[in-house]
C-alpha cells in the first residue's frame, strides 16, 4: 500500500512534475484540501481519478474512512491547494496517524515539487544555507513576543503572510528590526510576480505608493546578521 504526498503548482499550472501527473493518474483516490481547486489541475492534465476532501477541519471519522480504504489495498495521494502539502497546509496529522497505525505496512512517499517557501528563498539573494521558517505568524497571542524573537534571531527568517496583514506586519518589523533588510516575494509564478527589497520602512512606502500591489500571496524574508 502506498500513500503519496504530492506537491502541486503555486500558481503556474505547468509547475508540476511528470511523476506527479503519472501518480495522480494511477492512484485510486486523491485527497484534496479543496476538491474544486484541485479539479482545475486535474482537468488540465486529463486526470480522472476520484477525489475526496481532506482539510484542516476534517474529523477523525474522515481519517477512519481513509484508513479503511488503505486496509482495502487502495493507493491514495494527498494534495493541497498549492505547493507542498503539510507545509503550513493540512496533512501532517494524517501522515503521523498513518505512520502510527500502519508502521511498515504502508510506504509513505513524497513526490517533490513547488513550494512557495523554497521558491521565494531561492530568488531572495539572502544567505539561505540556513534559515528559520515561521509559517504564518500568530494574529494576536504571542505576536509581540515573536517579533522580539525575530529581532534577536541572527539567521535568515522566512514566513508566509496574507495581503490583509502585510502592512501591519511590516509596521511591526519596522519597529523591531529597524533597517535590517527585508525581501518580499509576491505572486510567484503568476502574472504579477515580483520581489521587493529594502528596509521595512522602504517597503511600506512602496506599498503605500502602489496600493494595487497589496494583493495576492506573499512570502516575507529577513536577512541574517
Ligand atoms: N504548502 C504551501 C507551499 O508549499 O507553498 C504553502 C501553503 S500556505 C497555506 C499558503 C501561503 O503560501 C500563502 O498565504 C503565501 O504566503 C504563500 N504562497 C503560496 N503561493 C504563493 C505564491 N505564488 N507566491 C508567494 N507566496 C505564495
Amino acid at each position: 500500500m502506498k500513500f503519496y504526498v504530492i506537491a502541486t503548482p503555486i500558481g503556474n499550472l505547468e509547475d508540476i512534475t511528470f511523476r506527479a501527473i503519472k501518480t495522480l493518474k494511477e492512484v485510486d483516490l486523491i485527497l484534496c484540501e479543496d476538491t474544486r481547486v484541485t479539479k482545475k489541475l486535474l482537468q488540465k492534465y486529463e486526470i480522472n481519478t476520484p477525489t475526496m476532501s481532506y482539510h484542516q477541519h476534517s474529523k477523525i471519522s474522515k481519517i477512519d474512512k481513509i484508513f479503511e480504504m488503505i486496509e482495502a489495498g487502495k493507493n491514495i495521494a494527498l494534495v493541497s491547494d498549492a505547493g507542498t502539502p503539510t507545509i503550513s497546509d493540512p496533512g501532517s496529522f494524517l501522515v503521523s496517524e498513518m505512520k502510527g497505525k500502519f508502521e511498515k505496512e504502508i510506504e509513505i512517499i513524497a513526490i517533490p515539487g513547488a513550494s512557495a517557501l523554497v521558491s521565494a528563498l531561492s530568488i531572495s539573494g539572502l544567505p539561505v544555507d540556513q534559515f528559520l521558517f515561521l509559517g504564518f505568524l500568530p494574529h494576536k497571542k504571542g505576536r509581540e513576543t515573536l517579533f522580539k524573537e525575530i529581532a534577536e534571531t541572527k539567521r535568515t527568517i522566512a514566513f508566509y503572510e496574507s495581503p490583509h496583514r502585510i502592512l501591519k506586519t511590516l509596521e511591526s518589523l519596522k519597529k523591531h528590526i529597524g533597517k535590517r533588510k527585508v525581501v518580499i516575494a509576491r505572486e510567484l509564478t503568476k502574472i504579477y510576480e515580483e520581489t521587493v527589497s529594502g528596509s521595512a520602512e522602504e517597503i511600506i512606502e512602496y506599498f503605500e505608493k502602489n496600493p494595487d500591489k497589496i494583493r495576492g500571496e506573499f512570502v516575507v524574508m529577513i536577512e541574517a546578521f
